[in-house]
């Protein structure tokens, strides 16, 4: 398959507000959908129960916000308004639930209105541990029990430990072609052009994971016998992106500015995980150990001890990056606490940065290219370290 097929049906995809593909999914397995917000979730419980886990991300550049904005005070993200404006407007009607995992107060407050909203759908604030010890771990249990029962209920399936571990293989297969995605891009990022890779990470949202697993791998196998020229270009890390989603124009206007991503983290929930599920026994422990266990580091997760940065200046040393990007939601109250902790162990580690907010529909994409291009022309100009 062409590399533009693939694309081109990832934009689709990307442009769809009414979500047809999840429509016509349910249609024809006569199936459930359950919608989740950034930035994890435990998509294969879901999986399991024989329904489609669908990654809601706001309704970007392409959404006018009229009723969204009367629910909401102007000093906070958009992504809260945009999704209010997608259910409202009645283009969720489908989801037979909705998860928020527990990232920010805002998320917390979108989770109140939504159960004032939709009464009678299944709303679950997804209260995720911050320890990570064994209170952390019994308590996620629970909460993964909780959520097991409401699903079976709601799909009529049973989630047996077989669904389980066949669920945890597809998206252990999944996480490990997207891997290979990112290592591929660091290795040739003249080929693995990013804007490319952010429509095949948001299709991960939307598409069936057996479904996206074979898209990532026909993307890789084209991309691998493609030939794109080689260009001069910075290497640099972008961070901040986890939640709400910069528009594909600006991740456009930073590569075109000079920039070689290397590595992000948006729609950091499909490799959250950095190892396969286990596979055996007991299931539902795994799956807390999975989330418990070896992950990324993000503002929405606590990192005990003085360990703030280590995960980014590690991205940077191993992907060969010249730089990091600070690229966040405008009031995104996690990404900009970080920062400032976060500037201080790259200025220690002689990593040059820059940083700038966004919104999903911002437009003034001009400026932003301007600055991100002068960054990476000093970068060339007086090096890195
Ligand atoms: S963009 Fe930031 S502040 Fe807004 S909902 Fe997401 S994590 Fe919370």
């Amino acid at each position: 398959m062409k590399v533009e097929t693939i694309i081109k049906r990832c934009e689709d995809l990307y442009d769809d507000l009414d979500f047809n593909y999840v429509k016509d999914w349910k249609e024809k397995n006569k199936a459930g959908a359950i919608g989740f917000m950034p930035v994890y979730a435990p998509r294969e419980l879901i999986h399991a129960a024989g329904m489609l886990p669908v990654g809601i991300m706001g309704g970007g550049d392409n959404l006018e916000i009229i009723r969204g904005d009367a629910y909401f005070q102007s000093y906070i993200c958009r992504i809260p308004r945009s999704t209010i404006e997608l259910g409202v407007s009645g283009r969720l009607d489908f989801l037979d639930g909705m998860l928020f995992p527990a990232i920010c107060d805002v998320i917390r407050n979108l989770s109140g209105m939504w159960q004032i909203m939709f009464e009678g759908k299944y709303i679950k604030y997804l209260d995720m541990p911050q320890n990570f010890g064994a209170e952390g771990r019994r308590f996620y249990l629970t909460e993964l029990a909780g959520m097991a029962k409401a699903f079976e209920k709601i799909s009529g399936n049973k989630i047996t430990p077989e669904a389980l571990n066949h669920s945890f293989g597809l998206y252990n297969e999944n996480r490990h072609l997207i891997t290979e995605l990112y290592d591929l891009r660091s290795q040739m990022p003249h080929k693995v052009k990013t804007a490319e890779l952010f429509l095949l990470m948001r299709a991960s949202n939307i598409l069936e994971v057996g479904e996206h697993t074979k898209m990532l791998r026909d993307y890789i196998t084209a991309i691998s016998n493609s030939e794109r020229p080689e260009r001069d270009h910075v290497r640099v890390v972008v961070t901040g992106t986890f939640c709400e989603q910069p528009p594909l124009t600006l991740v456009k206007a930073l590569e075109n500015s000079g920039c070689f991503i290397v590595d992000d983290d948006w729609v950091l929930g499909n490799r959250y995980q950095l190892e396969p599920i286990a596979i055996g026994d007991k299931p539902i422990e795994a799956l807390a150990d999975a989330y418990l266990g070896e992950t990324v580091a993000t503002a929405s997760r606590y990192v005990p001890g003085p360990g703030k940065g280590d995960y980014l200046v590690r991205q940077v040393r191993e992907r060969k990056a010249e730089g990091v990007i600070f690229a966040a939601p405008s009031f995104c109250d996690p990404a900009l606490l970080d920062r400032p902790m976060i500037q201080e162990v790259l200025a220690r580690e002689n990593i040059p940065y820059t940083a700038f907010k966004y919104a999903e529909n911002t437009g003034q994409i001009q400026v932003i290219k301007e600055q991100t291009g002068t960054f990476a022309d000093s970068i060339k100009l007086w090096g890195s370290q």
